[in-house]
């Protein structure tokens, strides 16, 4: 009983004091329950709460007892135990959404590259079009921008098809026809590997053959009935949010451009012979049917969140994939998904991903999160500009890089959404604080920094005063949750002060940057951290960040190691916080 009470507390109004009704009092609301599922992320028409939802819908707006309560959640008790509970992969969804958008927006700005132009409905598509749609392996959603827009998949069909090959015809004999190795060339490059079999199912000649492999498992069925069959695995692969379509448009102009295509199959037939002796013209009919299929970002996040989440459906919890032919589906898009910029592409980014010609990217961040961009205009390697910038921007201020678990815990301060993260950060914030107490070496380090960077900070205009040692104390007491030692501060303000008279103004903090540039290789993320929201504290205690102040965090954050991009994040986080404030406190 206790568990649903806790549960209740959550989303009961007792009173008007919200979150604090652990005794049963009290009732809540159909309104306020669907609000705390949609702040986790999860959507009201998310098939693991459809009876909750149903029953909602039969109690209307009359107020809800804990008894009412305690009836409702029952069939759906252990999900919805993890969206109040916030127990979901990324507990902080609303704080995560935040940080999302502002990337949308920077990357927004970047109008380089070019439509696709080889055929008139990607040459006329809008290239001012921008979405971008997240899902994590627990289902939790958030769309940006043109997030519904139709458009061909292109070759983001192509690790699909592999993996429906695989599935129906198993590794070995797809291994005799189709190569694993990255081209190193342009998608549509005639070149072959040695033995003639493609070079891997992400480029034209590899999804051609793939194409070949399928079509030549159903003999009986045509390429547009194949096409069906591998809509019904998007569909899947996408929890059924949207129809997946077929745009007869794209279709027609491709058949009637493929002469580079055509090439490649005759090379093809030429070279290795097709597999089962399939014709030459149904196995390209099925590939570049496979392209033309029509899907938005917001079906295709879901489909890589399907990936990350080793085959099954965050959103139906289907099994749609063997969790085998994930890995291998993934190892292949990691090699090769983003052509002869996949080297660069893993390299900087470090996650499998597929593009497609018509401005898609999809991504997995295995375990964690796949997410889809749209953006039309391209690079030189055919990859969408804004795609790939919204990657590498992710990464840089996320631990997302499938390496970025080497850090050692010094990755920049990088942000980790995922909720074990945020439990083992904790419980390694609570260590340190304890262990300054029992004089560890290491947490002493960065105490002292720490207390240095809120003197310097606070004697940046020349004096301390006594409500400012005041505010140091207060703000130490905060973050080391204990208080600092008697006269410590002031000892520590007066020795700078003397130094600011010996050697003038900016001295102390010159020096300080001096000192956490030298000792930040001996600090891990947690240190900076700590340091970081030390400064962070006392430079903005008033409630606005000056624009000497701002530099000043900048500065620290520099001489820290800490990335630019987590800092815009820190200084967006609080503004957020002041803006909030400012409204409640308004009305
Ligand atoms: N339809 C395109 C082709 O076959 C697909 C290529 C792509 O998306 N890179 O050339």
């Amino acid at each position: 009983m206790d568990r649903l009470l806790k549960m209740f507390a959550v989303v009961a109004d007792s009173n008007g004091t919200e979150g604090n009704d652990t005794e049963g009092n009290g009732t809540t609301s159909t309104a306020r329950i669907h609000d705390h599922i949609l702040g986790s992320g999860i959507q009201l028409n998310d098939f693991r709460l459809r009876t909750t939802m149903e029953r909602l819908q039969a109690l209307g707006e009359s107020p809800i007892s804990f008894e009412a309560f305690a009836e409702l959640v029952g069939a759906e008790l252990l999900m919805l135990n993890r969206i109040f509970n916030r127990e979901l992969v990324i507990p902080d969804w609303q704080e995560f959404c935040s940080d999302i958008e502002s990337v949308f927006e920077r990357v927004a700005e970047d109008c380089s590259g070019q439509n696709a132009d080889y055929i008139p409905i990607l040459r006329d598509a809008d290239p001012d079009k921008w979405g971008v749609a997240v899902c994590s392996v627990d289902g939790q959603r958030i769309e940006i921008g043109d997030v519904d827009v139709y458009h061909s998949i292109q070759s983001v069909s192509k690790p699909l098809t592999y993996a429906y090959a695989l599935e129906r015809e198993g590794p070995d004999y797809l291994q005799e026809y189709v190569g694993v190795e990255p081209s190193g060339r342009p998608f549509n490059s005639l070149e072959l590997l040695p033995d003639l079999r493609p070079f891997n199912p992400c480029v034209n000649a590899g999804a051609i053959m793939t194409a070949g492999v399928v079509a030549s498992s159903w003999p009986d069925q045509d390429a547009r009935g194949i096409t069906e069959e591998i809509m019904k695995l998007w569909s899947d692969l996408c929890g059924a949010v949207a129809p997946v379509q077929f745009s007869e448009e794209t279709m027609l102009s491709e058949k009637a451009t493929a002469d580079n295509n055509y090439a490649i199959a005759y090379l093809l037939r030429g070279g290795k012979g097709l597999p089962r002796g399939v014709d030459l013209n149904k196995m390209l009919d099925l590939y570049l049917s496979c392209c033309s299929i029509e899907m938005t970002a917001s079906m295709l996040a879901v489909a890589a969140a399907t990936l990350a989440n080793g085959g099954v459906c965050p959103i139906t919890s289907q099994q749609v994939l063997s969790t085998d032919v994930v890995k291998k589906t993934l190892s292949v898009m990691q090699a090769a998904g983003m052509y002869d910029n996949a080297g660069v592409f893993t390299l900087e980014v470090g996650l499998p991903a597929k593009s497609g010609v018509a401005g898609a990217v999809l991504t997995v961040v295995p375990n964690l999160m796949g997410f889809a961009t749209f953006s039309p205009r391209l690079d030189s390697y055919g990859n969408s500009v804004r795609g790939v910038a919204f990657c590498r921007e992710l990464v840089e201020l996320f631990t997302f890089h499938i390496y970025d678990s080497l850090s050692g815990g010094r990755t920049g301060c990088k942000r980790d959404p995922r909720a074990s993260q945020h439990n083992r950060k904790q419980r390694d914030l609570s260590d340190l604080r304890w262990a300054v107490s029992h004089g560890d070496r290491y947490a002493i380090k960065v105490r002292d920094l720490l207390l240095d960077c809120m003197i310097a900070i606070t004697l940046a205009d020349g004096e301390i005063d006594e409500p400012e040692i005041v505010t140091m104390a207060e703000t130490y007491t905060e973050i080391m949750g204990h208080q600092p030692q008697q006269g410590e501060l002031h000892a520590m303000a007066q020795n700078l002060q003397n130094l600011i008279e010996a050697e003038g103004n900016s001295a102390p903090f010159e020096q300080l940057l001096h000192r956490l540039a030298t000792e930040q290789a001996r600090l891990d993320d947690n240190g900076r951290e700590l340091i970081l929201e030390a400064a962070f504290r006392v430079a903005c205690a008033d409630g606005i960040i000056e624009p000497e102040e701002d530099e000043q965090l900048r500065g620290i954050a520099r001489a820290l190691g800490i990335n630019e991009g987590v800092l815009e994040l820190e200084i967006a986080r609080f503004q957020r916080h002041q803006a909030a404030q400012r409204s409640v406190s308004a009305s």
